[in-house]
């Protein structure tokens, strides 16, 4: 079958290679949220993008932050990165970040010592709280990605193993993609235990926004999913591990996911639970947008720690530079339970889009 066959880049008819006058040409830019403290980590990243990418197509920058960028973050990071490349620094309004007033601080403490001791990662920092609402329904509202179109999300710490000869922003325009992940997972529950309920009460209110051709299969609660994992009370909690992202700001700045986002917000589940920007992204693409929308870049070879997609190469390929191990993290069920992305294969793919393989 198509998973076992060595891949390279999606069959389709056109590709934006480098040497094509209109490689580089999307409305797009490569976006990181980051701190000073992220240099070190961020710099690896960077260099390993524009090795295997953007040094031929010469996408721009922008970084965004809750603090001010030290002098000594920005000259770095523009010395190194090739002339001309353009990079933008920009800082986040408070009222975008923090937590808002309408939250209950005593509440608040109190939810986190309860989730902290059923053990939901990060619970107790308060910035992870506003990082993941900032994801989740603030960031394309930033003056900086007013202009763009297109976002790469690139997080510190991350490797890219392959190289990459197309055009991936082109690539998502002429297809009319949506969204693309890499890595797609299951979830621990308790760090939402309220999201499925709340979404359903916003989709019986606002049933027009259901997409009939949506990933719903998906999102359900599913056979596949291995039994320790909790379920979320109907939801499967899978989702697309987001810090990979290639997104179509349209979609995020569309009414239904903003009236979503309001919803979520009124609700105050980004502080009094942990609600994730991957499980609420992922929500609301699988609700609003058609699933031929959302692209599995199965030839990007990626890892953000602990997980990695590596593609399996053509004998003789030269795209990969050895550094990551085919099947590292296996697309199968029995073989790495965290892993739903064979939910995705068996329920979601159309036949069409598995050729693209
Ligand atoms: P994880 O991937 O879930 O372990 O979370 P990370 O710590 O990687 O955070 C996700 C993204 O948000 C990364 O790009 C971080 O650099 C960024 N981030 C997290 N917390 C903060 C923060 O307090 N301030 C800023 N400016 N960025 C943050
Ligand atoms: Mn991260």
């Amino acid at each position: 079958d198509f998973m076992s066959t060595p891949i390279i880049e999606p069959k389709v008819d056109y590709l934006i290679r480098p040497d094509d006058e209109l490689a580089g040409s999307a409305n797009a830019t490569i976006l990181s949220l980051v701190t000073n403290n992220d240099l070190k980590e961020l710099l690896p990243s960077i260099q390993q993008l524009e090795e295997k990418f953007n040094k031929k197509f010469g996408y721009p920058y922008v970084f965004l932050n809750d603090g001010e960028f030290s002098e000594e973050f920005k000259d770095t990071i523009i010395n190194m990165l090739p002339n001309g490349r353009v990079v933008k620094f920009g800082q986040i309004e408070k009222e975008d970040w923090d937590m808002p007033d309408t939250i209950d601080r005593e509440r608040y403490k109190i939810e986190c010592e309860k989730m902290d001791k059923l053990k939901v990662s990060y619970v107790k920092k308060e910035s992870y709280h506003n990082m993941c609402r900032f994801y989740s329904r603030k960031f394309y509202h930033h003056p900086l990605l007013q202009e763009y179109k297109y976002t790469w999300r690139l997080e510190p710490g991350t490797s890219l193993y392959c190289d990459v000869d197309y055009d991936v922003f082109k690539f998502m325009e002429m297809e009319n993609k949506v969204y693309g992940y890499v890595l797609n997972l299951y979830d621990g529950a308790n760090s939402i235990p309220t999201l499925w309920e709340t979404t359903m009460e916003f989709v019986k209110k606002n049933p027009n926004y259901l997409n009939p051709n949506g990933a719903f299969d998906w999102l359900k609660e599913n056979a596949q999913k291995p039994e320790n994992f909790e379920t979320a009370k109907g939801y499967s909690t899978c989702h697309f591990w987001t810090n990979f992202e290639i997104t179509n700001l349209d979609f995020l700045r569309s009414e239904a996911y903003e009236k979503y986002m309001d919803h979520l917000e009124n609700s105050n589940g980004f502080y009094y639970e942990r609600w994730g920007d991957a499980p609420v992204r992922s929500i609301a693409l699988a609700l609003f947008l058609d699933k031929s929308r959302i692209h599995w870049f199965r030839d990007i070879a990626y890892n953000h720690n602990p997980y990695t997609n590596c593609p399996k190469c053509p004998e003789g390929s030269m795209r990969c530079d050895g550094r990551c191990k085919p099947g590292l993290f296996t697309m199968w069920k029995d073989l790495n339970i965290e892993n739903c992305q064979a939910t995705w294969i068996d329920k979601i793919m159309s036949d069409e889009e598995k050729n693209l393989y």
